[in-house]
């Protein structure tokens, strides 16, 4: 596996790659990987004959009070297991290598960020948009995998696309969880006993959200009700939102038609926790989700 530091190598790489007419599979992470980040590898390896796995940990996307100090890192183990399932290449670029100056032109994302995660994190997803920009650039892959866990990325990255005209197709990877349905995430090991025994309640009050829907139940307030009372009973954490809306556009509805997304966000002692599903009016997660 090959370790990449320098943009102007990691361009000269994927020029090769593309004038030998193959294809390259990108991912885009923050590193300490998990299963979950090895899930997008595994189909990338899949669809594509050469992959590029992104480490940075980008400031921009981070508020001021966030945890950008504390984000976990360890690239040593990151090394190991992404060359144990054959991926390609690492392109781990500096801080200083991405951002030697404050960038002059700015981007500000103006829709599908009114909601959830956007509220939350002001200026989050300009900071997402605005690195992913410089990484497509850099990388130039045929198809990027994000997962659908961040479904609120995925959905802002789809109009990142459309807006833009980048030249590849993004493909969203299913949540995959823990034996007890907590989602992976990298900020699972700052949860305290007693907060990992309390997350499994986050999926299961979503999937509680997800069976009023298939026994009939069409009315957003009346589920999101049920789910943040169940949250709410079952964890310690502070409830930063749940919400129920279409699924990508991200607009409030009263009634379920169509794709929707149900999310939460639960802020425990140490970390941010984050998770949704997305179904249509039977409650069945629908194959595309993208428009
Ligand atoms: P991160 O390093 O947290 O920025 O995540 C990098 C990519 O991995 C993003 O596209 C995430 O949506 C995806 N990801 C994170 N956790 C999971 C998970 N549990 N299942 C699937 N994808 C995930």
């Amino acid at each position: 596996m090959e370790i990449i530091r320098s943009i102007t190598e990691m361009r000269e790489k994927s020029n090769h790659l593309k004038r030998n007419g193959q294809t390259i599979g990108f991912v885009p992470t923050m590193g300490y990987f998990h299963d979950g980040h090895l899930q997008l590898m595994e189909e990338a390896l899949y669809a594509d004959d050469y992959v590029v796995v992104s480490i940075f940990v980008n400031p921009l996307q981070f508020g001021p009070n966030e945890d950008y100090g504390q984000y976990p890192r360890d690239e040593k183990h990151d090394r190991e297991r992404a060359e144990n399932i054959g991926v390609h290449a690492l392109f781990i670029p500096s801080v200083q290598a991405m951002y030697p100056t404050k960038t002059a032109i700015t981007m500000t994302v103006g829709e599908r960020t009114n909601v959830l995660c956007g509220t939350k994190r002001p200026g989050h997803f300009d900071g997402v948009v605005t690195v992913l920009t410089k990484l497509f650039n850099i990388v130039q892959p045929t198809h990027a995998f994000f997962g659908k866990k961040d479904a609120q990325q995925l959905a802002v990255v789809d109009l990142l696309m459309n807006d833009f005209n980048f030249p590849l197709q993004l493909v969203g990877v299913p949540t995959l969880r823990e034996a007890d349905g907590l989602a992976k995430s990298s900020r699972n090991i700052f949860l305290s006993a007693k907060e990992r025994n309390e997350a499994v309640w986050i999926s299961k009050a979503l999937l509680s959200g997800q069976q009023l829907v298939v026994d009939g139940e069409k009315n957003a307030g009346s589920i999101v009700k049920e789910v943040t009372k169940i949250v709410d009973k079952h964890t310690s954490g502070y409830i930063d939102y749940v919400e129920l809306l279409t699924y990508p556009d991200l607009q409030k509805t009263e009634t379920i038609e169509g794709t929707v997304i149900l999310a939460m966000a639960i802020q425990f002692e140490h970390a941010r926790l984050i998770d949704n599903l997305i179904f249509n009016h039977t409650g069945n997660e629908p194959t595309y989700i993208l428009t």
